[in-house]
């Protein structure tokens, strides 16, 4: 037998001093991030080698461990950033964090309501709640992943199971070309061919609902099964939102099931703007939303609600010998039986500590302020001649370009970025470049948004005049 103390065993001591060691750090982190650069590029080569090294038998000093996570989360874009503006910004609550930590040092196991019931009720109830938010009824039910793609992916086995059986050969869903390509992906997963997967036409980047009538009209005569029809309520790409409403009256007459993807406008839901223009998703038959996209928590939350809870179950549900010794606790889901995953960390705790702690107010306010943030971006690039900018925002994505070539845009994105100031992406709409920038992060505001304006008008006016002076 050793003689030694067991290292990985965790007396008072070794818990308060690590705690201590890393929350002294996050402190400072927290302090220094309102200037932190938006992103940084390019110089990743050296702390690349030395983060692949192996662990050492002996093992090290937590604060060396520590520098080296910070030197290796020095590279690259910065989503806690309040000049990050690209993609999803992903603020990152510090409180939901901080929850998660709490609950994985308890690590309970969540994925069967007997072996934890309360903490099951309290993921339960943050579902319950959010299905309520959007005018589901009592009997709704859902299931927290790890992002919208999962969540996806749990809607649609479920839709399919309901819908065409185990057969389900000749079933098909319809999307358009804005929609996210989990879809695409999680029909790929779930068996059906690509070919399933039909895309209807748009208007002004929306689902075309009398297209998408005749689609199924004439798949449904060629002999194949409708069985979803997929509405976005804030596309990735530039953040409209699909006629839901007129969707949604598709669907009950086809009698398809009616899937709402809301991974990013699902949390705009809180304010008055984002119910209006949301109106119609009440219907649906599954939503996804992302909490790690409009609820400002950390990568790796997703949630997916559906109208009726038994569908999950029915479709996933699974069993085992070894599972034997496990009740069913009366008016609680067993996790794992309504999606994929059956162990997994208990998620509940980061969406149910900032919900209690700083109240739904808070979350509502502060997803105003980033409405009114893009509506001030689309205002001030919109009356600025320079800018070209087609479409006004549903929500808080703005998409924009210079007038001219996409080249000249291009290089536009790549000043901008290159200031580590404000961090942008981009897109293509209709085939032409656009730059995207979504004020979405808890950690935007007003004064973030003007300092970033100034910053893009200043590198558009570089661009445009390294243009003229290029040779040739
Ligand atoms: C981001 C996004 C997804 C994918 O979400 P993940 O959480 O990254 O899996 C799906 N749909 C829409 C509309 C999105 O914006």
């Amino acid at each position: 037998m050793h003689a030694e103390p067991d290292a990985l065993e965790s007396d008072h001591r070794t818990v308060e001093t690590m705690g201590r060691t890393i929350m002294a750090r996050l402190a400072r982190y927290a302090d220094d991030l309102p200037s932190a650069p938006a992103g940084r590029f390019g110089e990743a080569d050296a702390a690349v080698r030395r983060m692949r090294r192996p662990p050492a038998e002996d093992g090290a000093e937590l604060e060396a461990l520590l520098d080296a996570f910070e030197d290796a989360a020095a590279h690259g874009a910065n989503p806690a950033s309040p000049g990050y503006y690209a993609y999803f910004p992903s603020g990152g609550l510090v409180s939901s964090a901080l929850a998660d930590a709490f609950a994985q040092v308890y690590n309970r196991f969540t994925a069967v309501a007997d072996l934890a019931p309360a903490l099951v009720a309290m993921e339960h109830g943050v579902l319950r709640w959010l299905a309520a938010r959007f005018g589901l009824p009592e009997e709704a039910g859902g299931l927290v992943t790890t992002g919208a793609s999962l969540a996806t992916l749990t809607a649609l086995v479920a839709a399919r199971h309901d819908r065409l059986g185990e057969d389900f050969a000749r079933g098909t869903l319809y999307v358009t070309e804005h929609t996210h390509y989990c879809i695409a992906k999680a029909a790929r997963i779930a068996g059906l061919p690509p070919s399933a997967v039909r895309v209807v036409p748009t208007r002004r980047l929306r689902m075309d609902a009398a297209a998408a009538a005749r689609m199924i009209e004439d798949d449904r005569a060629a002999g194949l099964r409708p069985f979803l029809l997929v509405g976005t309520a804030g596309t990735t790409s530039t953040g409209t939102v699909d006629p839901l409403d007129d969707l949604a009256g598709l669907a009950a007459r086809e009698r398809l099931w009616f899937h709402v993807d809301a991974a990013y406008g699902g949390g705009l839901q809180l304010t008055a703007r984002g119910r209006a223009r949301l109106a119609g998703i009440d219907r649906a038959d599954s939503i996804v939303v992302d909490p790690h996209k409009s609820l400002f928590l950390q990568y790796g939350t997703g949630v997916l609600l559906v109208r009726d809870a038994a569908v999950l179950p029915a479709a996933h549900a699974d069993g085992g010998d070894y599972l034997q010794d496990l009740e069913t606790v009366e008016q609680l889901p067993d996790y794992g039986n309504l999606g994929p995953e059956l162990t997994r960390e208990f998620r509940g705790l980061r969406l149910w500590l900032p919900l209690h702690l700083h109240g739904v107010a808070a979350f509502r306010r502060a997803l105003d302020e980033k409405l009114d943030l893009a509506e001030l971006v689309h205002r001030r690039l919109a009356n600025d001649p320079l800018f070209e900018l087609p479409w006004k925002p549903d929500l808080s994505v703005v998409v924009f370009r210079l007038h001219g070539t996409d080249e000249l845009n291009r290089r536009l994105l790549e000043r901008i970025n290159a200031t580590r100031r404000v961090f942008l992406s981009s897109t293509k709409v209709e085939g032409r470049f656009f730059l995207r920038i979504n004020p979405m992060s808890h950690r935007t505001h007003l004064s973030d948004v003007q300092k970033a304006l100034a910053t893009i008008k200043e590198c558009a006016q570089q661009a445009l005049d390294s243009q003229y002076a290029a040779p040739g």
